[in-house]
């Protein structure tokens, strides 16, 4: 199997090329050459299998031979440790949560098992990874590399301008991680990092590798969770919160694959470039607002340029597969609130927005079978949650342990000789 540019101006690669590459060198983002549909009989078989089953096989066929499924075996289930369960909130509408990770974020996903395919394929040679966060990326790469081998992390992150819980998950971890508070911006924290991928005495020194959401060791173990809805009956309609569309696109990955479903929902807050472009088929990236639902505050999706390779660019092909949905803050607010009162169900606004966007499909097509993905903790935005519902929410015990942990972070001003010192040391 060989991976190509969504520009389709760089030369094909292997795998490990793809996985260790940023962009590729036409400024695109890799993919598979193309897509074989898994056998019905192991589609069928996964009505019944665990999720590390599940991530074997479709791990294993989506690498197309580039790893055993022993070692597959190893990597995922080491890697989800945790479990993703499919809840029933409605007559035929399900939630899948997938926030019962180490921070508590579905990104956890992506940048555990991330973590583990950069260790497989360097044969112990030392990586550096070296990441700028404005707090949740940061707090789920940080964990998701904490202790594995010849590995290390320095997350970048605005001193005073992450929250608490953000700061306590990537300070408390020690080890191979260091967290680097910079008096500065969350830009000035991009440039720094930027400065040091583009520094080649420093290349020389260590092996820096990217480890941001437009990789495929992050967006490929997200196809994995998708076929734990292999056991609902009847074709699917499946609503993602979306920002950088990365979740969405792995979805459309497993369609590809055999998945039966009918439609995604491509729900977003008020940043809704791509609901816009299906309704309208103009693309008009442009600078993101701020919202409650902040992890979804993306104005410029990267992903999105995956998403119109997939279909070679032909919006009527878009159209076919997807719908988009969009809600403000108010919106979300007040499902939080409603849900919680009617239900007992306590939504983040993450996941508010995905169930807004599946009722509005489920009330269209009532025979459908609607999920939705649930993508943060309600307790990781208590700020919004708790108004909402006028109660307090308790902070799950991964939460509650990192804030007991002592911290440290290196203290650097923004200043780039400061951060070569802590990389090379
Ligand atoms: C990152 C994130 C999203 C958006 O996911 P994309 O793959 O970027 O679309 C949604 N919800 C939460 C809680 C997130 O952290």
């Amino acid at each position: 199997m060989k991976w190509v540019s969504t520009r389709g101006k760089s030369p094909a690669v292997p795998f490990i090329d793809a996985l260790f590459a940023g962009t590729a060198p036409d400024g695109g983002l890799y993919f598979p050459d193309r897509f074989e549909p898994l056998p019905a009989s192991t589609l069928a078989s996964f009505r019944t299998a665990d999720l590390v089953d599940i991530g074997t096989v479709v791990g294993t066929h989506l690498l197309g031979g580039d790893m055993s499924e022993p070692d597959m075996r190893a990597i995922v289930r080491d890697a989800l440790d945790f479990s993703i369960p499919l809840v029933q909130v409605a007559d035929r509408a399900w939630v899948l949560e997938l926030f019962h990770g180490p921070t508590l974020a579905f990104k956890d996903v992506g940048a555990r098992v991330q973590a583990r395919l950069l260790h497989h394929f360097t044969d112990g040679t030392p990586l550096t990874i070296l990441v700028a966060t404005s707090g949740d990326t940061g707090s789920a790469v940080a964990d998701a590399f904490h202790g594995v081998p010849d590995s290390r992390v320095f997350v970048l992150y605005p001193q005073g301008q992450v929250t608490d819980v953000q700061e306590a998950q990537m300070a408390s971890l020690g080890g191979n991680i260091t967290a680097v508070s910079v008096r500065g911006t969350f830009d000035d924290c991009q440039h720094l990092v930027k400065q040091a991928f583009a520094d080649d005495e420093v290349r020389k020194r260590v092996w820096l590798t990217p480890a941001n959401s437009i990789n495929l060791g992050r967006l490929l173990p997200q196809v994995i969770y998708y076929f734990l809805l292999a056991r609902l009956e009847g074709e699917l309609t499946i609503s993602v919160p979306s920002g950088n569309f990365g979740n969405l696109t792995a979805g459309l990955i497993a369609k590809r694959l055999g998945l039966p479903v009918r439609r995604f929902v491509a729900a977003t807050n008020l940043n809704d470039v791509v609901p816009e472009y299906l309704r309208t088929g103009t693309y008009a990236p442009r600078p993101s607002l701020r919202t409650v639902a902040n992890a979804m505050d993306v104005g410029a999706p990267s992903n999105f340029e995956r998403i119109r390779a997939m279909y070679d660019d032909s919006i009527e092909r878009i159209r076919e597969d997807m719908v988009g949905a969009a809600f403000d803050d108010a919106a979300i607010v007040a499902e939080i609130a409603r849900v919680h009162r009617e239900r007992r169900y306590l939504l983040d606004p993450h996941g508010a927005i995905a169930w807004l966007g599946l009722q509005q499909q489920l009330e269209k097509h009532p025979r459908a079978t609607g999920v939705f993905l649930a993508t943060a903790h309600p307790a990781k935005f208590r700020e919004v949650v708790e108004p909402a519902i006028g109660a307090r929410v308790p902070l799950p015990a991964a939460l509650s342990d990192a804030i007991a942990r002592p911290r440290q972070s290196a203290h650097i001003d923004v200043d780039y000789p400061a951060l070569v010192d802590l990389v090379i040391r």
